[in-house]
């Protein structure tokens, strides 16, 4: 399963636009990119100028195309993802993949982007890194931006998570750690990549549950380390025990500049790609980066909450949240109380949440007139409303402390009260028949 036969699939729905005009790295495929970007289609750029290859976008840019790669319906979609997390699957490791087909030497060929005015320069944002522990024990995947700072040398951010373990591990003992940049990728390693395992877990073996077995790795030329057979491009490397810059400004998920930090170099060692690769290009902070980077963490908080209330309807890391920092969940309440019971279990179970909005299951969790309807009506700062002071939250948000993490969280438990009578909180209806319904439906259509 690769990209591209995902891509056939996306073509045949109507789901992607071509765009034939030609158009340059900086700034200008960034800029259209953002222009779509709210439920937009995907992007293919046919004519990227000075380079010879094409750039795809937004591909997994709505939860509507996230769904069809799994080929899951939305109200499925938590649950096979789960499923996935608690049983990986080896994908088969083949001789010979497609990715192999041309082997350069360095990054100058290919159309990296420059997104955001004020950032430091052209960032690759769709990048997979595999990389393996110095003792072979542990593999890990995931998504890390990198800056390109030469034709050989890259600046890889790494947040204190598995991926910068391993390097510490590595650079403890004086050596380099190699690594796989994978880019052009089914939407399904992408999610496993983005997904909050264990340490210890292989995201690669997690998307191949999500593949149903579909996914091939093969063994890079030189770096001690794999990636997909199918992949569109990959850059082997390794990342200094020694040498480290100042990575960013760079635009991150909130839509804000994040802050310039010091980190390592990665030496490329050499770039192989299909014949007629495609670039994957990513806008941080569009739906895509939200969506990925959100996503499963709706899918840890569905789990936690329903470990304290009988139901949870919905989780939406929203949009205007930065898919990362706010979260509406609708639930079932057995007792007063649960609400914020709920709340508790979602910001332990997603440290970085911010905002939390419990609501009842007639709220719809993804609109946002509706859930400030929820709260306008169904909830008392007074009786209803916490607030943690100094706890860890996102190092992502300007209003925090950006270096410790600490923050203040607030939960809002915007659920009807038991204790007043039901029919105050009611949504008043206007009783028709279906007929009068379809009449409305033939006027909404045209
Ligand atoms: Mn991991």
């Amino acid at each position: 399963m690769s990209l591209r036969e995902f891509l056939k699939k996306m073509e045949k729905e109507k789901e992607i636009l071509h765009i034939k005009d030609s158009v340059s790295t900086r700034f200008e495929i960034p800029f259209i990119m953002k222009s779509f970007d709210n439920q937009g289609p995907i992007l293919i750029f046919e004519n990227v100028r000075n380079y010879k290859t094409k750039v795809v976008a937004n591909v997994c840019g709505t939860r509507k195309r996230i769904c069809a790669s799994l080929n899951v319906g939305e109200d499925g979609l938590y649950r096979k993802l789960a499923e996935a997390w608690r049983s990986p699957r080896k994908p088969k490791v083949v001789e010979d993949g497609a990715v192999k087909e041309i082997i350069e030497k360095d990054l100058s060929k290919i159309p990296i982007l420059t997104h955001f005015e004020r950032d430091a320069g052209p960032y690759i944002t769709s990048a997979v890194v595999y990389a393996k522990s110095i003792d072979g024990n542990v593999e890990n995947v995931s998504v890390h931006r990198l800056q390109v700072l030469d034709k050989k040398r890259l600046a890889i951010r790494l947040v204190p998570r598995h991926l910068f373990s391993l390097w510490q591990t590595a650079k403890e003992t004086g050596k380099d750690l190699e690594v796989a940049i994978s880019i052009g990728l089914h939407p399904a390693v992408m999610l496993a990549a983005s997904s909050p395992v264990p340490f210890g877990v292989n995201e690669f073996d997690v998307a191949n549950a999500l593949l149903n077995n579909g996914l091939r790795l093969v063994e890079c030329e030189h770096a001690n380390a794999h990636a997909p057979a199918d992949a569109e491009l990959v850059i082997e490397g390794k990342i200094s025990a020694r040498e480290e810059v100042a990575e960013g400004p760079f635009v991150d998920i909130t839509g804000t500049y994040d802050i310039q930090r010091r980190q390592p170099v990665v030496e490329v060692l050499n770039v192989m790609h299909r014949k007629d690769y495609v670039y994957q290009a990513l806008l941080s902070s569009g739906a895509e980066h939200k969506l990925l980077m959100g996503l499963p963490h709706e899918v840890l908080i569905w789990e936690a909450v329903s470990k304290v209330v009988p139901k949870v309807y919905a989780v939406n890391l929203s949009v205007g949240g930065s898919g990362w920092l706010h979260a509406i969940i609708s639930i079932e309440k057995q007792l007063d109380g649960d609400g914020k019971n709920a709340l508790l279990a979602a910001f332990a179970a997603h440290p970085s949440l911010k905002h939390v909005v419990v609501v009842d299951s007639d709220i719809n969790v993804f609109d946002p007139c509706d859930v400030e309807w929820a709260v306008a009506t169904r909830f008392q700062a007074s009786e209803d409303l916490i607030i943690l002071n100094n706890v860890r939250g996102s190092t992502l948000d300007s209003s925090a402390d950006q270096e410790t993490g600490l923050t203040s969280k607030m939960g809002l438990d915007a659920t009807k009260p038991f204790t007043k009578p039901k029919e105050r909180f009611e949504r008043a209806k206007i009783p028709v028949g279906g007929e009068i319904e379809k009449l409305v439906g033939k006027f909404l259509a045209h």
